[in-house]
């Protein structure tokens, strides 16, 4: 829907100061450095589409709302005047997810911070609150999250929620998506005069993986579960096929306390710099979170595909005091990336049928030395490995031909290269998100331009490059049969 103002003109200026003055206790501020700032976050990491994407869309102010009230003042005054808005946490995503498309306001919601209540298997917090202080506060209840991405550190819960898919903990509980994970989100309306709406269960996946355009959120309530004083435990292996099927039977382990495992091939380990010495050169290795009672049976695992313990330390306490997780998931890159700025990332969901086998023979069809990481995870119950696969992104074409291999062999790829949210993202954009979209953001001022135009190559945002082009299937068909066919499962980690 396009708005009746276009980014940069000095008809949007003139929107946004008739905002600024509707709102004057809420700081909207157009300092160059600062929207520069807010109008990036971490897509770059990813490879070179990303990188000329993040750099060239800016916003045109920055909000900072420090609490609800202020939040529905604010979308009132963009909703009558019809200023795009772009919610924002603290700028980690890496989907273009936070890349202004169409100039406007960033509301920055890192003022909305604290835990509100804690409650029995689960906790609530404002939008805004660093994951980490959320798992801080849960320490004397002798809780901890369930999930959280491997950027724990560095986001907001609300950030996670609305950009993140999974993460440490999805091993055993699933993604985000999955049933019971996220409780209640409370939801403020795009609307002229906004409504403030609280998502409770199923209806919190109209918002979830939203990228922002469903409403801004002021309050997440999620689940928790035992907290457990975790290790950081290395295991060596001969080989990339070991350390996969390794991180297959950690998954089905339900008698293994553990909440992260990512097997690597010799070329990513050589990466994860600061563990050098506890990875044997030339081999293959997993780095997993393990509880202390699971690290001797955990062993006994890895024994029976030839591996061994390396390294055996309480989490935070390895080298350079870095929690183990911080070299998984999305960390697996940023190692990678340091050593190597060339680097392009295609990222897919194994197969369900001859998961390992299928890694096996595109890494042998892969021209040059793939870098690959895998982290452990459950969609609906059932394994399904995550490959964060990395190749040199300077060969043209390169990044095209290894995602249509990959999707020769059954993977299931996602387009991570475009700022858009598309049938080829991790979740696609159902049939009643669209619909609660319409709703809740009447006037289209919620992000606009992130949700895939009816020809998305010419659609807004697109960079008219390999980006456009790349074979990508997404995973939402994976979300959609594991949960409704769990008796089919997968014949094993060939
Ligand atoms: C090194 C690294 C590791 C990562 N690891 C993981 C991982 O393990 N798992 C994973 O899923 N992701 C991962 N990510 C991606 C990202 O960190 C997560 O999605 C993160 O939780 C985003 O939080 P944030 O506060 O930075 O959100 P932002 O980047 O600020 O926002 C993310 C999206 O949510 C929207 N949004 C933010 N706040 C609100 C709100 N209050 N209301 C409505 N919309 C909102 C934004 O518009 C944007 O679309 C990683 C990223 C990096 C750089």
């Amino acid at each position: 829907m396009a708005l009746p103002t276009a980014a940069g003109t000095p008809e949007r200026a003139a929107a946004i100061d008739a905002v600024r003055a509707d709102v004057p206790d809420i700081p909207i501020s157009d300092e160059a450095g600062l929207v520069r700032r807010r109008s990036t976050d971490r897509s770059a990491l990813l490879g070179p589409h990303m990188a000329v994407q993040t750099s060239s869309s800016l916003a045109e102010a920055v909000a900072t709302p420090t609490d609800e009230p202020q939040v529905v003042a604010l979308l009132a005054a963009c909703a009558r005047r019809r200023v795009p808005l772009v919610p924002r946490g603290a700028g980690t995503s890496n989907f273009g997810q936070t890349i202004p498309l169409d100039g406007g306001i960033v509301v920055d919601l890192s003022a909305l911070t604290g835990v509100t209540a804690v409650g029995d298997g689960w906790v609530r917090a404002r939008a805004g609150t660093m994951l980490d202080d959320v798992d801080e506060v849960l320490v004397p209840h002798g809780a901890e999250l369930r999930i959280h991405p491997s950027s724990k550190r560095m986001s907001t819960i609300a950030g996670f929620v609305i950009g993140g898919h999974g993460g440490v903990g999805s091993m055993r509980f699933g993604g985000l998506a999955d049933v019971g994970n996220i409780t209640g989100l409370r939801v403020v309306t795009a609307e002229e005069s906004p409504r403030v709406l609280e998502l409770r269960g199923a209806s919190t996946g109209l918002v979830q993986f939203s990228f922002g355009m469903n409403g801004v959120v002021t309050e997440v309530e999620v689940a928790t579960t035992v907290r457990r004083e975790w290790r950081d435990v290395m295991f060596s292996f001969d080989d990339l096929g070991s350390a996969m099927r390794f991180g297959w039977d950690m998954t089905v382990s339900d008698g293994l306390e553990l909440k992260n495992c990512m097997p690597v091939n010799a070329a990513m380990a050589a990466h994860l710099t600061p563990l050098q010495e506890f990875l044997p050169s030339g081999r293959a290795a997993a780095l997993a979170m393990v509880a202390p009672a699971s690290v001797e049976p955990a062993a006994d695992v890895a024994r029976r595909h030839g591996g061994h313990v390396t390294m055996d330390v309480r989490t935070g306490e390895g080298p350079r005091g870095f929690p183990g997780y911080e070299y998984t998931w999305g960390h697996a890159m940023w190692w990678l990336r340091k050593g190597q700025p060339t680097l392009a990332e295609v990222l897919f969901l194994l197969p369900e049928v001859r998961p390992v086998e299928s890694l096996l023979e595109l890494v042998e069809r892969t021209p040059g030395e793939p870098w690959v990481s895998s982290t452990c995870q459950r969609i609906g119950g059932r394994p399904s490995p995550q490959v964060a696969y990395g190749i040199d992104g300077s060969v043209p074409g390169r990044l095209a031909e290894v995602s249509a291999i990959a999707e020769e062999l059954g993977c299931l790829v996602v387009n991570i290269h475009r700022p858009k949210l598309t049938s080829a993202s991790i979740r696609g954009f159902s049939a009643e998100q669209r619909a609660f979209k319409a709703d809740v953001d009447p006037f289209g001022i919620l992000n606009p331009g992130k949700l895939e135009d009816p020809d998305p190559v010419d659609g807004a945002g697109a960079t008219g490059t390999e980006a456009d082009a790349l074979t990508a299937s997404g995973w939402a068909s994976r979300f959609e049969t594991a949960t409704a066919h769990p008796a089919a499962g997968p014949t094993g980690p060939a």
